[in-house]
């Protein structure tokens, strides 16, 4: 059976790499597998048409080396806490098998990004019930961990992203609709044209002298982590 190292959950095609383009990029390039899943094709966005946001993805995919990208297709400003929504997210799950998900942080401007945090932890919390879809082994999770997208709260944890900073910015870029105000001709202004890759990285920069190093993506937990000291 195929199992993964790293599953990202984001509402929309760009949050995964707004909140830890540095995190995949690192550990695709350590050999690890790292699948994102959107769970929108943010049909709702003010610029870029659901087509061209997907060639945006599948772009920054590749820069980043993902192992897969999917799409669940559930609606954008939509998303709900029921049980066909969890049911699907757990499907996903249990199709890639992964040793860690990730998921937006349960705070954030957004309320689509609140709801997928709160929709992961569910499926996350399912997918290791026997009896919850019987058909489709289950899985259990080793740690769920939850990026910022827009805001940033208490950080647990912190990865140093500096020797992949370039792949990240690459990766960002590759949204171009979303933030330059310049890519289509009827673009309209939103938070993402106006600064947003600057804040950004001025938050990875941020973060990454708290801890010593040039860039840093930092990371929340809701249950202890466990780390070998040695
Ligand atoms: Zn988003």
């Amino acid at each position: 059976m195929e199992s993964i190292d790293i599953l990202v959950f984001g509402a929309h095609a760009d949050d995964a790499e707004i909140g830890m383009g540095g995190t995949i990029a690192k550990h695709v390039q350590e050999g690890y597998r790292v699948v994102v899943c959107d769970l929108t094709l943010s049909e709702m966005s003010s610029n870029g048409t659901v087509e061209l946001r997907q060639q945006e993805a599948a772009h920054a995919s590749s820069v980043l080396g993902l192992y897969a990208r999917t799409n669940l297709g559930l609606p954008d400003r939509g998303l709900e806490s029921n049980r066909s929504t969890i049911e699907k997210i757990v499907e996903e799950i249990r199709r890639w098998r992964p040793r860690i998900v990730f998921a937006p942080y349960w705070v954030d401007r957004h309320p689509d990004h609140v709801m997928t945090s709160k929709l992961i932890e569910e499926a996350v919390f399912n997918a290791k019930l026997r009896n919850y879809l019987p058909q489709l082994p289950i899985v259990k999770v080793e740690q769920l961990i939850y990026y910022y997208i827009n805001d940033v709260d208490a950080v647990s944890l912190t990865v140093d992203i500096s020797e992949v900073y370039a792949t990240k910015q690459a990766a960002l870029k590759a949204y171009q609709s979303q933030f330059d105000p310049t890519a289509t001709k009827d673009s309209v202004e939103t938070p993402l044209t106006n600064g947003y890759l600057a804040r950004v990285e001025a938050r990875d920069f941020l973060l990454g002298n708290s801890s010593g190093y040039a860039y840093a993506e930092g990371f929340a937990i809701k249950r202890p982590f466990n780390v070998s000291l040695f």
